[in-house]
Order: structure tokens, then sequence, then C-alpha cells
């Protein structure tokens, strides 16, 4: 399943993280997943405390921040309604995706002793 391998890219890189800075364990995680980026947060929930059941993540809970998708006109820069056709009302441009097709790892608590 994605969301499983998506934990498994998640755990590779607070691991990296948390080594670079001496830690000795995560206190808290924190994403940033968009509306758009295919990835469901209630499983991605599950796999998460799925896995990280003896890891250095044992302790640390996952906080999941969902961003709605925003639209906006590359040529006039103004933001653009989803719900109706994705072109611009004034110039006609198709609508470029501004938000809400990522996933980031925005905040780690780490324990550093
Ligand atoms: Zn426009």
């Amino acid at each position: 399943m994605h969301e499983y391998s998506l934990v498994q890219a998640m755990f590779d890189q607070i691991g990296a993280v948390a080594q670079a800075r001496g830690a000795i364990s995560v206190r808290r995680v924190r994403v940033r997943i968009g509306q758009l980026a295919g990835v469901d947060p209630a499983l991605l929930q599950t796999a998460y405390d799925l896995f990280r059941v003896r890891t250095f993540c044992a302790d640390a809970p996952l906080d999941i921040d969902e961003v709605p998708a925003t639209w906006t006109c590359p040529v006039c820069h103004g933001d653009i309604a989803t719900g109706g056709p994705l072109v611009c009302p004034d110039c006609g441009t198709p609508a470029r995706l501004t938000a809400g097709d990522e996933i980031v790892l925005d905040r780690l608590e780490l324990e550093v002793p």
C-alpha cells in the first residue's frame, strides 16, 4: 500500500535528521499532506502507528496537517475557486496548482541529551 511505503520513507528521513542532531528519541512528528497528494490521512496514521513500535518514533505521536488544494492563474496570479472549471475567469488560462499536492515532513520534536 502506498501509505506504508510513505511511512517507511518518513522513518528514513526522520532517522537521518535525528542522527544528524544527536537525538536519542523523537517526541512528536508533524507532516503536511496536501488534499491532492494521493494520501489517505487515516491510512497514513494507521500505517505510522503500526510501524513506529520499536523504532525511535515509538513514543512520538503523529500530527497530520491536511492542506486544501489551492489554484491560481499563472498569468494574473489571482486565486481560482475550486469546484468549478479550473481556468482563470479573467483570461481563460488553465489554473496552476499552488498548494495541495505536497507531502512534507513539517516538524520534528527531538529529545537531544
Ligand atoms: Zn488569468
